[in-house]
């Protein structure tokens, strides 16, 4: 059926769909998150994803970066990490063949070999989380959408939507792009911006109330990333990944804001370092 009405996230809704843990349990049932992005200038970005996929949950996760810029971001990442140069092709495969989810995008790069890779990435028969450069390469090669496999989530910000409609649009328009952008495809859209909209075929628009000015900053839409890549880890269909991981991000920021008396100096990881008052308060 097409997409009927408008809600608005809701905390303690989301919060049913959250995997809390009892005891008895082990990180192999929380999943495993595949990072692939960074390149030379870029390589903070995979590392903000990597931090917020370890603070909402997830099993493990790997980052994969290009051979280049192998060194200084297994360095900077969290020592949790396992951060490995994704140019070798047989540790590609192996790391591959135990991801959960795979999140792209983050300093991910333009050239042609990025696009290459980029395909490849597009009919792995896993969940994806696509974001940053990786959008502007689909909005490029807009016939990669028949690769998808499992499901997509996509996460561009306005100019990366207009980008990938090569179209223009207006703040008042958001809802009705999303759901027109959602029929026949694979995919959630989650079009970000104050009050982002969360979309899916069939299913109601949703829009956030959580967030603040505070994200309008480099790195936010990277912990956003990791954020909903670490819930499909830890089994959340991508539609409820994407709705709970929208609402948490802007609270973590929210209260980042708050504990910090600032929003014009908030930082990508003052809000990671949030994401558990946050879920406390969903
Ligand atoms: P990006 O542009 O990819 O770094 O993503 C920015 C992130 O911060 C998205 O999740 C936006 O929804 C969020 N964001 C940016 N500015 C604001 C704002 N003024 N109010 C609420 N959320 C915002
Ligand atoms: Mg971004």
């Amino acid at each position: 059926p097409p997409s009927s009405g408008l809600e608005s996230l809701v905390g303690w809704e989301l919060a049913l769909l959250f995997p809390f843990r009892n005891s008895n349990t082990h990180k192999g049932r929380y999943g495993r998150v595949l990072i692939l992005g960074g390149s030379v200038g870029f390589t903070g970005a995979p590392v903000m994803a990597a931090q917020a996929a370890h603070r909402i949950g997830s099993g493990l996760v790997n980052v994969g970066v290009p051979q280049e810029v192998y060194p200084l971001v297994a360095a900077k990442a969290p020592s949790e990490s396992m951060v490995f140069p994704y140019d070798d092709p047989k540790l590609f495969e192996t790391v591959v063949s135990k991801a959960t989810v795979v999140a792209m995008g983050p300093g991910f790069g333009l050239e042609r070999k990025s696009e290459i890779f980029f395909k490849t990435l597009m009919s792995l028969d896993l969940p994806l989380v696509i974001d940053a450069d990786c959008l502007t390469l689909l909005a490029r090669n807009p016939d990669f959408f028949q690769l998808i496999r499992k499901w997509a989530v996509l996460t561009p910000h306005p100019g990366e939507m207009k980008r990938l409609l090569r179209m223009e649009f207006s703040p008042e328009e958001r809802i009705q792009v999303a759901s027109n952008f959602v029929k026949d495809k694979k995919i959630t859209l989650v079009l970000k911006g104050v009050r982002t909209v969360v979309a899916q075929e069939g299913k109601d628009v949703f829009f956030n109330t959580t967030g603040n000015p505070g994200l309008s900053t480099g790195g936010s839409g990277d912990s956003l990333l990791g954020i909903i890549a670490g819930l499909i880890a830890q089994g959340l269909e991508p539609f409820d990944a994407a709705c709970s991981g929208v609402w948490i991000h802007g609270k973590a920021a929210d209260i980042a804001a708050e504990k910090r008396r600032t929003k014009e100096g908030l930082l990508p990881l003052d809000v990671v370092e949030n994401i558990g008052a946050a879920l406390e308060q969903m």
